[in-house]
């Protein structure tokens, strides 16, 4: 993209790949954060859907029951997209970090922790989001819940389909607390 000054200080050369020098790629990150931590905590107090901010929350869930369509939506996209580009790299399609077991298509560690959520019945841990711009790696932060992760987007003007979200957990527990 831009080659040349910072678009922010226009003073610092900008980071490869990215509109913005180091400190005003740090500094956009935090003050995107601490907005969005404010607009989440006000939504969630007055029980609206931390996305939209209109309709009220679902009772289990932050989010209104188009918002969390929406997301598990996207999260499917990406999961299918991904676990697709994995299997054809000989990856686990869960991690993409090892190849997988034998005639399965997950990693033996994936598996093990799918068995472990199935048979104790809880759900999964909350997983911590990082989300990080496809045409820049511009790293957008990380992030406590979907509902912060769809609010950074929107801050940042950026579409699902822009970014990487990356979990520290399996992927089907995105997709399930999605
Ligand atoms: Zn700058
Ligand atoms: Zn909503
Ligand atoms: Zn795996």
């Amino acid at each position: 993209m831009a080659a040349g000054i910072c678009a922010r200080c226009k003073f610092e050369l900008p980071l490869p790949g990215s509109r913005y020098c180091a400190s005003c790629s740090e500094w956009r990150r935090i003050s995107a954060r601490d907005h969005m931590r404010r607009r989440t905590a006000k939504r969630r107090a007055r029980g609206l859907c931390t996305r939209c901010g209109k309709l009220p929350a679902l009772p289990d869930n932050d989010n209104c029951e188009s918002c969390r369509d929406y997301c598990r939506v996207t999260a499917l996209a990406r999961f299918r997209r991904n676990s697709a580009a994995r299997q054809e790299a000989g990856l686990c399609v869960r991690c993409g970090e090892r190849p997988p077991a034998r005639g399965t298509l997950e990693c033996r560690p994936c598996r093990d922790r799918q068995r472990a959520v199935a048979s104790r019945g809880i759900p999964p841990l909350p997983a911590r989001y990082t989300v990080t711009e496809l045409a820049t790696g511009t790293d957008h932060g990380t992030w406590d819940s979907v509902a912060e992760v769809a609010a950074a987007l929107a801050y940042a003007k950026l579409t699902p389909e822009d970014v990487e979200i990356a979990t520290d957990h399996s992927h089907t527990a995105t997709l399930i607390s999605w």
